[in-house]
Order: structure tokens, then sequence, then C-alpha cells
């Protein structure tokens, strides 16, 4: 009966010496980390995979979580809950209330960092957030019998309608670094589930720096899952500098902005994801308004 099913080769390297070894040898085998993604494709059981699967599990240099007075380094494979847990103290709000909408609290026990930022083909909450915390990554590249490493901001890491960029070659994510210099007004929405219901969903999030009365730096991301992963600087200017509260009729002609901008440059969006995703910026600039008037 089950003939013609092989196991793949499972390599499990301690430590990324013995992982650099592997990859550079065994260039096609898939990276294995939390397995939540990989285990939920069609035809997930690789048995037709030629350089079998490398389980990142075991290898503790990437389960670290470090931090300095300047920034905070989380390893790729510390996990969502891991990181919820050791974080409270250390990660701006805006983190850990996105790390709170992945899943469930079982599957967050498996879901990795890495994993997260690496699936190939759909984005989903945390790069959306860490993409407007300016949240840099570390990539290793295998290449000719060569390892070379790179930091790299997650927002540059996906095209725009969010397909990971390190598809072209053997890359490892290593650890991610947040900044701790963040914005005193962070706001962050999922709207539906973006696995279920991937058609309808919105994930956006936003920060802003406030100096006096005026914004002094606004960044947002808004995410369709697997349609667009857009971060606009036309509009984060066109935000920066002004005098808070911004007046009503400018904060509705921003929000038909952004529709115009996704209208252009993404195709497959819904006109409900569309009104969504516009109402929920336009909430966000009166909740703006709203913190500026009570301070
Ligand atoms: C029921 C369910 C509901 C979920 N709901 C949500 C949700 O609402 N919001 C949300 O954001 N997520 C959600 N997730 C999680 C999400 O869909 C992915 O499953 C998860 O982020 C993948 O993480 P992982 O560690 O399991 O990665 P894996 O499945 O092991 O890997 C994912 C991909 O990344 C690659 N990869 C892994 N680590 C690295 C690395 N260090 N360097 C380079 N490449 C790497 C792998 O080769 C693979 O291609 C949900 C998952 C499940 C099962």
């Amino acid at each position: 009966m089950y003939e013609g099913i092989r196991s793949p080769v499972i390599h499990t390297p301690k430590t990324l010496s013995e992982f650099n070894a592997i990859a550079l040898r065994y260039t096609q085998a898939q990276l294995w980390a939390g397995g939540t993604y990989l285990m939920s494709q069609k035809n997930y059981y690789p048995s037709e995979i030629k350089d079998g699967i490398i389980d990142l599990g075991g290898i503790d240099e990437l389960k670290k979580i470090t931090r300095n007075d300047r920034f905070v380094e989380i390893g790729s494979m510390v996990t969502a809950s891991q990181l919820l847990y050791a974080g409270k103290l250390v990660l701006p709000d805006i983190l850990q209330q996105t790390l709170q909408t992945l899943a469930s609290q079982i599957v967050r026990h498996q879901i990795t960092i890495g994993g997260s930022l690496c699936i190939p083909d759909v984005r989903l909450a945390l790069s959306t957030t860490l993409a407007i915390l300016d949240a840099t990554a570390e990539i290793k590249h295998y290449q000719n019998g060569k390892v070379s490493s790179h930091w790299i901001q997650i927002s540059k890491l996906y095209d725009k309608d969010g397909n990971l960029l390190l598809n072209a070659e053997k890359a490892l994510m290593t650890r991610i670094r947040i900044g701790l210099d963040f914005g005193d007004f962070q706001r962050f929405f999922t709207v539906e589930d973006p696995i279920r219901n991937t058609d309808e969903c919105v994930i956006f999030a936003f920060q802003a720096k406030r100096t006096q009365n005026t914004l002094s730096k606004a960044q947002f991301c808004i995410n369709f899952p697997s349609k667009a992963f857009h971060m606009s600087k036309d509009l984060e200017s066109k935000l920066t500098g002004q005098t808070l509260p911004i007046h009503p009729e400018k904060v509705n002609s921003i929000s038909y902005e952004l529709v115009a901008e996704l209208t252009k440059q993404h195709s497959n969006i819904t006109d409900l994801q569309l009104e969504r995703g516009r109402r929920i910026f336009e909430s966000t600039l009166h909740a703006l308004n709203a913190q500026e008037l009570q301070s």
C-alpha cells in the first residue's frame, strides 16, 4: 500500500556552522521552522524533495532574545508565544497586540518569527507591523559555495503583492532587530481571519510620533493578504508635518487618496476590502486627533 512513498532525509543541525555546511551541500533542501505553514500546504509530505528537509529546531543560536538600550534582537526560531511572554517589558505595544492576533494560543507555541516572515506567497500580521517599526532582518545567503550575511529592512523583503523576495537563492533569516525609539501613537487592526477569509481580510498597522502639536513622523502599512502589501512614502510624507488635530476634510481627502493609490497599483483588491481599508485608515487618523485633543 505504501509502495513508492519514501521518507525525505531530515537534516538536524545543532549550530549555525553545521547549518552552513548542510545548506551549501544540499542547496534544494526545504527549511522547516514551526511547520505550521508547510503542513497546511497541499502535498506537504515532501517525499519527492531532492535534498530533504533542514529542521531549524535544534539550533539554539536562533532561539535567543537580547536587548540593549537601543534595540531588541530576536532569533528567527523564537516562537510567537515565547516572544509575547518575554517581551512584555521590552516590546512596543503594537507588536504585542499583533502577536496576540496570531491564530490560537496553542498554534502560537508553534509559529516562529522567521517562519512567519518567510512564508513565500502571503503576508500576514507580523510582516505588516514589523515593516512600520523599521525592523531589520539578518539574512544569510548561500551561493556558489559561499555564505554571506546582510541586514535588510523588513519592509524591503517583499514585493508590492507581498511575495517574499528571497526565493531566488538559498537564504536563512537568522534574527530580527527592532529599534526601541518607536512612536507614541500606534494602532493595529485585523479585519476577518486572514487564513479562512483571505479575500475579505485587511491588516493595518500605523505608528506616529508627535512633537508638541505636530505630527513629526507617520508610518503605515496596509496589507490585503495574497494581494497587496502597501506602504506609501507619498502619503506618509503628506501626513508628516501636519498640525494636530488634522482637519476632518483633510482626513477624508487623504483617505480617498489612499484608495486611489491602492486601486492604481493593485488590481485584485475587492471593493469591500478597499472600503474597509479606507475606513480603518480614516478612523485611525480620527483617533490620532482625539488623542491629541485629550493630551
Ligand atoms: C490554524 C492557523 C491559523 C493561523 N492564523 C494566523 C493569523 O491569523 N495571523 C498570522 O499572522 N498567522 C497565522 N497563522 C500562522 C501562519 O499562517 C504560518 O503558519 C506561520 O506564520 C508559519 O510559521 P512557522 O514557524 O510554522 O513556519 P514554517 O511553516 O516552518 O515555514 C514557513 C516558510 O518559511 C520558511 N522559513 C522558515 N523559517 C525560515 C528562516 N529562518 N529563514 C528562511 N526561511 C524560513 C520555510 O521554508 C517555509 O517556506 C496561522 C496558522 C495556523 C496553522
